[in-house]
C-alpha cells in the first residue's frame, strides 16, 4: 500500500481522463480526499452515483479549497477560464495541473492568471479513448503510456518531482518536455493522425448518395479504424486544432507535400517509388511494435495497476 503523496486532489471535469484519474489514485491510495466537480449537475450526480470522490461541489472556486494538487480535465479551450475562477481559491503551496492535448496555449493562457505561491506544472498522459464522460474511465487508462511534464523554466524542482511521483504511481511513464516541443510531436504523432480519420470519413459520407451502402458493408480493416478514431469528441478536437494551429498546420504542409508525390508516383506507374515508400513505413511500424508502444487501441482496458507501483527514476531533460 502506497502512503499518500497529497492530502486531497481536487479534480476539475470528470469526464474519460478525471475520472481515470479519480479511480486509480483512490486504487493506488495517492490521495487521502478527492473533491470534484463538473460543468453540468447531471455530470455531477453521475460522478457521485459512481463513488469517484469523496465530496462533489457544485462550483471549480470550492473545488479547489484546501487542495494541495488541483487537476484541471476539461477540453483545452475552457482552461484559462477555469484558471481564472480558481486563483483566488487556491492553497499556497498547491501544484496545479492540467491534462489537455496542447501544452503552449495551456501554459501561456492558464499560467497568466495563476498566483505567484502555487506550483503550476502543466501535463499530458498520452492516453485516452474515443469514449467520453465519467462512466468511460477507468483506473488501468495510464498504465504504460507517457505522461508528458511541461514546467515552465522556472518551475520549482521538487514539485515537478512530486507531479512525476504521482504519475508515475498511476503507472505512466513520464517525460517532462519543452511545451512548444511538445505540442510540434503531438501535432505529428496524434493530431494530424486525428484531422485525416476525420477527412476521410466525412469524404466517405459526402458520397453517400452514391455508394454509402457499401461503404458501411465494406468497413473492414482501414476505414473502420479511421471510423473509431473519427468518433472522438468534436468539442476537445475542435480546442485542439484551434490551439496547436501552428504546428499542426506545419505539420499538414509536409502532408500535403507527401500526398502529393505519391499521387505523383501512381499517375506515372512508378511503382518503384511506391514501393520504397512502403517499405520505409513499414520499418517504423516494426520501430513501434519493438519498443512497446503498440498497446491494444487508445488503451482500451488492457493492463492492470500494481499493487505497489516500483519506484522509477525521475525522468527529466538533462
Ligand atoms: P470528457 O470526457 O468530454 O470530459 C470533459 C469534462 O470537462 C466534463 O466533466 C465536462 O463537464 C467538462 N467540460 C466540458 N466543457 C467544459 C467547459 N466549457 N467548461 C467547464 N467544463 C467543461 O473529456 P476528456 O476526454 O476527459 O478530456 C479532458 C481533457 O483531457 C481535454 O483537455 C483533452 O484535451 C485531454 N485529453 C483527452 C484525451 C482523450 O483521449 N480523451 C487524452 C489525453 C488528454 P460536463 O460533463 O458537465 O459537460
Amino acid at each position: 500500500m502506497n502512503k499518500p503523496l497529497f492530502n486531497r486532489l481536487a479534480l476539475i471535469g470528470v469526464g474519460l481522463i478525471g475520472s481515470s484519474i479519480a479511480r486509480a489514485a483512490k486504487a493506488q491510495n495517492l490521495v487521502r480526499a478527492i473533491t470534484a466537480t463538473a460543468r453540468s449537475p447531471q455530470t455531477r450526480k453521475r460522478v457521485a452515483e459512481l463513488g469517484l470522490a469523496d465530496q462533489v461541489v457544485e462550483t471549480n472556486a470550492a473545488a479547489v479549497e484546501g487542495a494541495d494538487l488541483v487537476i484541471v480535465c476539461v477540453p483545452v479551450g475552457a482552461c484559462p477560464d477555469v484558471a481564472k475562477e480558481i486563483a483566488p481559491h487556491l492553497q499556497a503551496g498547491a501544484i496545479v495541473s492540467d491534462v489537455g492535448s496542447v501544452k503552449g496555449s495551456i501554459l501561456r493562457e492558464m499560467g497568466r492568471h495563476l498566483p505567484k505561491n502555487v506550483h503550476f506544472i502543466p501535463a499530458h498522459p498520452v492516453a485516452g479513448t474515443e469514449f467520453s464522460g465519467p462512466d468511460a474511465g477507468f483506473a488501468e487508462l495510464f498504465v504504460n503510456r507517457w505522461c508528458i511534464l511541461t514546467p515552465p523554466a522556472n518551475a520549482d524542482e521538487a514539485a515537478v518531482k512530486k507531479l512525476a511521483e504521482f504519475w508515475s504511481a498511476l503507472g505512466a511513464n513520464v517525460e517532462i518536455m519543452d511545451a512548444d516541443h511538445h505540442d510540434l510531436v503531438l501535432a505529428i504523432t496524434s493530431h494530424l493522425p486525428h484531422l485525416i480519420a476525420y477527412t476521410i470519413v466525412g469524404t466517405a459520407d459526402e458520397l453517400q448518395a452514391v455508394t454509402r451502402s457499401e461503404v458501411l458493408k465494406f468497413s473492414a480493416g482501414g476505414f473502420r479504424d479511421f471510423t473509431r478514431i473519427a468518433a472522438s469528441d468534436p468539442t476537445m478536437w475542435r480546442d485542439i486544432f484551434l490551439a496547436n494551429k501552428d504546428a499542426v498546420l506545419e505539420m499538414l504542409g509536409r502532408f500535403n507535400e507527401d500526398v502529393s508525390a505519391l499521387t505523383k508516383a501512381i499517375r506515372k506507374g512508378d511503382g518503384e517509388a511506391l514501393f520504397e515508400h512502403f517499405a520505409r513505413t513499414r520499418a517504423i511500424r516494426k520501430g513501434i511494435v519493438e519498443i512497446g508502444q503498440d498497446l491494444p487501441d487508445f488503451g482500451r482496458p488492457h493492463a492492470s495497476l500494481p499493487d505497489a507501483p516500483l519506484p522509477r527514476p525521475y525522468a527529466s531533460e538533462d
